[in-house]
């Protein structure tokens, strides 16, 4: 996701490229796990003050259900249109004054939007950023139709029925036939006290 513009920062006002981009994203946030590639289109535009790079993108995140908890395939679009300023002047090398960048102040202060000293622009943390802002607030499981998450139904269902069952060695159910005879001398004893209190 890094591309070297020297050339185009050469080139007047309006000089283009554009690059097809299937790009692993695998790394890239410690908190996103990446499915798939990253694949779109990517422009970059020369303007008087750096380039502009503008792009529609998707990917695929792994996330959990907003309902049902169950992780699930995000699939995740967005579009780019961010200005980059040259840390440099590409013909001479000499480093650009902030005075001298004619775009947007909150550009200038981006640290994101800068195009180093070799002319590498990275699209890597604008990529980043972006993916969290296009994640939906309530992921869920992919359901057509009405009504509330499959998943969850069903593991509502399944807890529901968990309840019906008598675990062997559950003692709210145990009969003295069924304990142990370790314990059945002192329940004898209990059972002598109680009869002696009445
Ligand atoms: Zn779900």
């Amino acid at each position: 996701m890094q591309f070297n513009v020297a050339q185009l920062l050469k080139e007047p006002t309006g000089a283009f490229r554009r690059h097809e981009l299937i790009e692993n994203l695998t790394g890239l946030d410690p908190d996103l796990r990446f499915l798939g590639p990253l694949v779109g289109t990517l422009q970059l535009l020369r303007t008087n003050s750096g380039v502009l790079v503008t792009g529609n993108f998707s990917t695929a995140v792994q996330t959990n259900c907003n309902r049902c908890t169950e992780p699930i395939a995000q699939e995740v679009r967005f579009s780019l249109a961010e200005n980059f300023r040259p840390l440099t002047e590409v013909t001479t090398g000499r480093y650009l004054r902030p005075e001298e960048f004619e775009g947007e102040e909150e550009d200038l202060e981006d640290t994101a939007l800068v195009i180093d000293e070799r002319h590498i622009l990275s699209i890597e943390e604008v990529v980043r950023q972006t993916v969290w802002l296009a994640m939906p607030m309530y992921p869920g499981c992919n359901w057509t139709g009405g009504g509330d998450c499959p998943n969850l139904i069903k593991r509502l269902s399944e807890l529901d029925q968990l309840e019906d069952i008598s675990f062997v060695n559950d003692p709210r159910r145990a009969t003295e036939e069924e304990i142990d005879p370790r314990w059945a001398a002192l329940l004898k004893l209990r059972k002598d006290a109680e009869s002696q209190e009445s």
